[in-house]
């Protein structure tokens, strides 16, 4: 760690108390959620000259035309997938910095990240291991195919749009399992929870959000 880091590091636990009132205050009530987010770093997972800004409640970006989500975004991902159960084995499509996973990681025990930009990924394995979450499997590899050789999941969660839910990731869905994503273009996109049960699945449209597209191939 820089010396830089190091004093964001010191100042980190008030910012991030801080940061757990405001979100709060926006309406995110599951305690678990709470206590996952305040015990992950965010100023590790954002480029250096971007630290001082890593506990203000806003999207920062990450090089590649991409952004780590904004902290209310993955609380209320979060609150909404775990509503009255546990996450079990959870996929997170859209890896990025590792930020996400890593809270992922502070809910359940087994966590898979996929990444389709080879030099994110190898820096969300670095963020990941200095945030002490060596635990996350990171996979190079194209979202829109899930994660056949780890599948059935308990929990799939997408961090970037698409106009289609991709039918490999319904697939991988275990039965009792959710699936939550952004469905959508630039335009306009909202959150879609998909719940698999015997009879098949349902869809439930939340609120509209903003994220980077879903793309396809690997890079
Ligand atoms: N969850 C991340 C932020 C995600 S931004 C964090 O906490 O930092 C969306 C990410 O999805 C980007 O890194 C982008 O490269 C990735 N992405 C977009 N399409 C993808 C695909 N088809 N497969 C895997 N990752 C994809």
């Amino acid at each position: 760690m820089n010396v830089a880091a190091a004093g964001i590091g010191m100042t980190s636990q008030r910012t991030r108390t801080r940061m757990i009132a405001r979100l709060r205050e926006q309406g995110i009530g599951d305690e678990h959620v709470l206590a996952a987010i305040a015990a992950v770093p965010r100023h590790l997972f954002v480029e250096e000259a971007l630290a001082s800004r890593a506990y203000e409640d806003t999207a920062l970006p990450l090089g590649y035309a991409q952004t780590i989500s904004q902290p209310y975004v993955v609380a209320r991902m979060l609150e909404i997938l775990r509503e009255g159960r546990e996450l079990g084995k959870t996929l997170e499509i859209g890896a990025g910095s590792g930020y996400q996973a890593a809270v992922l990681a502070q809910l359940t025990t087994e966590v898979y990240a996929v990444e389709r930009i080879a030099p994110l990924l190898a820096r969300a394995r670095i963020n990941l291991q200095a945030a002490g979450q060596a635990g996350v499997l990171l996979v190079h590899a194209d979202g829109n195919t899930g994660l056949p050789e780890a599948a059935p999941f308990d929990t799939i969660i997408v961090a970037a749009a698409t106009a289609r839910v991709p039918n490999a990731l319904l697939q991988q869905l275990a039965l009792g399992g959710r699936m939550l994503l952004p469905l959508g273009t630039a335009g306009r996109q909202c959150l879609l929870l998909i719940e698999r049960r015997a009879g098949g699945f349902s869809e439930t449209r939340l609120e509209d959000v903003s994220f980077v597209p879903l793309l396809s191939g690997i890079e």
